[in-house]
C-alpha cells in the first residue's frame, strides 16, 4: 500500500505515521527528516535546504523531488510506504503521479488555533525522533531511549506562522487534487483517538 499523510505542520502527521508504520509494516518516509539528516551530515542538499527551512519556506521542488525519487527507488519501498510531508505542492504531486501509483491519502484536519498552541511546545528526541509536547510531557529526556529532547530551530512563532501560510497557499490545494482517494480525520488531542478511524479505513483497503 502506498499512502500519503496530508496535514498542516503540527497536525500530528509524524505521530500518526509511526502508528501506521508499526501496524501495517510500511516504511515511513518524511522529507523533513531526510532534509534534517542531510543538514546533519553537511551534504550539498542539506546546506541548500537549511537556508529555506530556517525561514519557514519550502525547499525548491526540483531538490525535494529528486531526493524523494531516490528514496522511493530503494529496495525497502517495494511493498509500500507512507509519505509524511510530501507532496507539499501541486507540482510535487504531479511529479509523484509520474513515479508511482498512490492508493490513499489521509488528511489530518486540525484548526490553526490549536496548531499554534501545540507548535511552541513540541520537543523531539535527538536520537530516536520520538515526538513529545510540553503540555503532556514536560521533561528533558526521552521515555523510549533516555536521550535528550530538543526544540527544533524552526519551531518558533515566526517560522510557525510562515509555515502555516505556506501550507494554506501551496499544500491545501492538494486536498482537491486527491479528492478521489482522500480520507479525512479530525486530529484529536489523544493520538489513539485520531488513529482509530484511520486504522479502520486502512484495514478496509487491505
Ligand atoms: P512539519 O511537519 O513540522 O511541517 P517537516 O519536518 O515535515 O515539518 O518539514 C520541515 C521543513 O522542511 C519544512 O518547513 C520545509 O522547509 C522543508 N520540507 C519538508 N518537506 C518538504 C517538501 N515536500 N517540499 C518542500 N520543502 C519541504
Ligand atoms: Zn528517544
Amino acid at each position: 500500500m502506498k499512502l500519503i499523510l496530508l496535514g498542516a505542520p503540527f497536525s500530528g502527521k509524524g505521530t500518526l505515521a509511526r502508528k501506521i508504520q508499526s501496524d501495517f509494516n510500511l516504511v515511513q518516509i518524511s522529507t523533513g527528516d531526510l532534509f534534517r539528516e542531510n543538514i546533519k551530515n553537511g551534504t550539498e542538499v542539506g546546506n541548500l535546504a537549511k537556508t529555506f527551512i530556517d525561514k519557514g519556506q519550502l525547499v525548491p521542488d526540483s531538490v525535494t523531488i529528486s531526493m524523494l525519487k531516490a528514496r522511493i527507488a530503494n529496495e525497502d519501498c517495494k511493498n509500500g510506504f507512507i509519505l509524511d510531508g510530501f507532496p507539499r505542492t501541486v507540482q510535487q504531486a504531479e511529479a509523484l503521479e509520474n513515479l508511482t501509483k498512490i492508493d490513499a491519502v489521509v488528511l489530518l484536519d486540525v484548526p490553526f488555533d490549536e496548531i499554534r498552541r501545540r507548535a511552541l511546545g513540541r520537543r523531539t528526541c535527538s536520537k530516536c525522533g520520538e515526538i513529545y509536547n510540553t503540555s503532556s510531557y514536560d521533561k528533558t529526556t526521552c521515555l523510549k531511549c533516555g536521550s535528550p529532547l530538543f526544540q527544533r530551530d524552526d519551531d518558533n512563532l515566526e517560522t510557525v506562522n510562515n509555515r502555516l501560510e505556506v501550507y494554506e497557499r501551496q499544500t491545501a490545494p492538494l486536498i482537491d487534487f486527491y479528492a478521489d482517494r482522500l480520507f479525512a480525520v479530525k486530529g484529536q488531542d489523544n493520538p489513539e483517538d485520531t488513529y482509530k478511524p484511520v486504522k479502520n479505513f486502512l484495514e478496509g483497503k487491505l
